[in-house]
């Protein structure tokens, strides 16, 4: 298991679901970890909690992170806390589920800020330190939608390919500093996102079942403990597609 002893993480949406996972996993590495939430205060101390009794440092901070002063703010926060950040998981994601005809304009621009300019956000943020440092690991959770049909609809679709293309621009520029920036894609996992809109979708799985936070974590993990791996989506969707 990759030691991440000494380690600063951000997690961004890390009140549930995927984002919850990787940081409690992320601690459970070694790793201190800043959890962010948009309005979930509650869930985001219980996170903070259950990573304190791994005996890792941690804060909930509260921020949208699709505006640039919430995110500045976010990482003075977290850095006056617990320490400049190693690592950061652009985690923070909506699902507006609508029909093609019905989709506005409004929100297009919504998921985009949210889903996409929210990761360009944060690695801005992080990177001048990292590069100081010469480490530092980002990982992009986009999704299987990315590339496939997706369940959500286009616009959906366009911010999760948005999320690689950024990835590979950063991880081209940045890997000379020993910095590695990847994306993992899942579909589907038992999440309040899927619950909310896509619980239908079962039958479309081939291994029978939703995948767990827990998994995605682990993937997160791996690409974390890689200093080589970069410009890379992984991808994870229990047989629904190789691509
Ligand atoms: P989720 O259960 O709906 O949780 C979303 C998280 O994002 C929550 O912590 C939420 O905070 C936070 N969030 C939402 N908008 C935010 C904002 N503007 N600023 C900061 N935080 C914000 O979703 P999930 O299923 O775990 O999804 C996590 C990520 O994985 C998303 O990017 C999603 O697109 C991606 N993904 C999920 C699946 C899946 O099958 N579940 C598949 C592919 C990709 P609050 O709790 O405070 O609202």
């Amino acid at each position: 298991m990759t030691d991440l002893t000494g380690r600063i993480a951000l997690v961004t949406g890390a009140s549930r679901g995927i984002g919850r996972a990787v940081a409690i996993a992320l601690a459970q590495a070694g790793a201190d970890v800043a959890v962010n939430y948009r309005e979930r205060a509650t869930e985001a101390i219980e996170v903070v909690e259950t990573i304190h009794a791994l005996g890792r440092r941690a804060i909930a901070v509260p921020a949208d992170v699709s505006r640039g002063d919430a995110v500045s703010e976010m990482f003075r926060t977290a850095e006056h806390a617990l320490g400049l950040i190693d690592i950061l998981v652009n985690n923070a994601g909506i699902a507006i589920f609508h029909d093609i005809d019905a989709l506005t304009e409004e929100d297009f621009d919504h998921t985009i800020a949210v889903n996409l300019k929210s990761a360009f956000l944060c690695i801005r943020a992080a990177i001048p330190h990292m590069r100081e440092r010469g480490w530092g690991r980002i990982v992009n959770i986009s999704s299987g939608a990315a590339r496939g049909a997706g369940g959500i609809g286009p616009h959906y679709n366009a911010s999760k390919a948005g999320m690689e293309g950024l990835a590979r621009g950063y991880a081209a520029r940045l890997v000379k500093h020993g910095i590695t920036v990847n994306s993992v894609a899942p579909s589907l996992i038992a999440t309040d996102m899927v619950q909310a809109g896509l619980a239908a979708s079962l039958s479309r799985i081939p291994a029978g079942r939703f995948g767990t936070s827990e998994e995605v974590a682990q993937v997160v993990l791996m690409l974390v403990g890689n200093g080589y791996m970069t410009g890379q989506t992984v991808a994870l969707s229990g047989g629904m597609s190789f691509n």
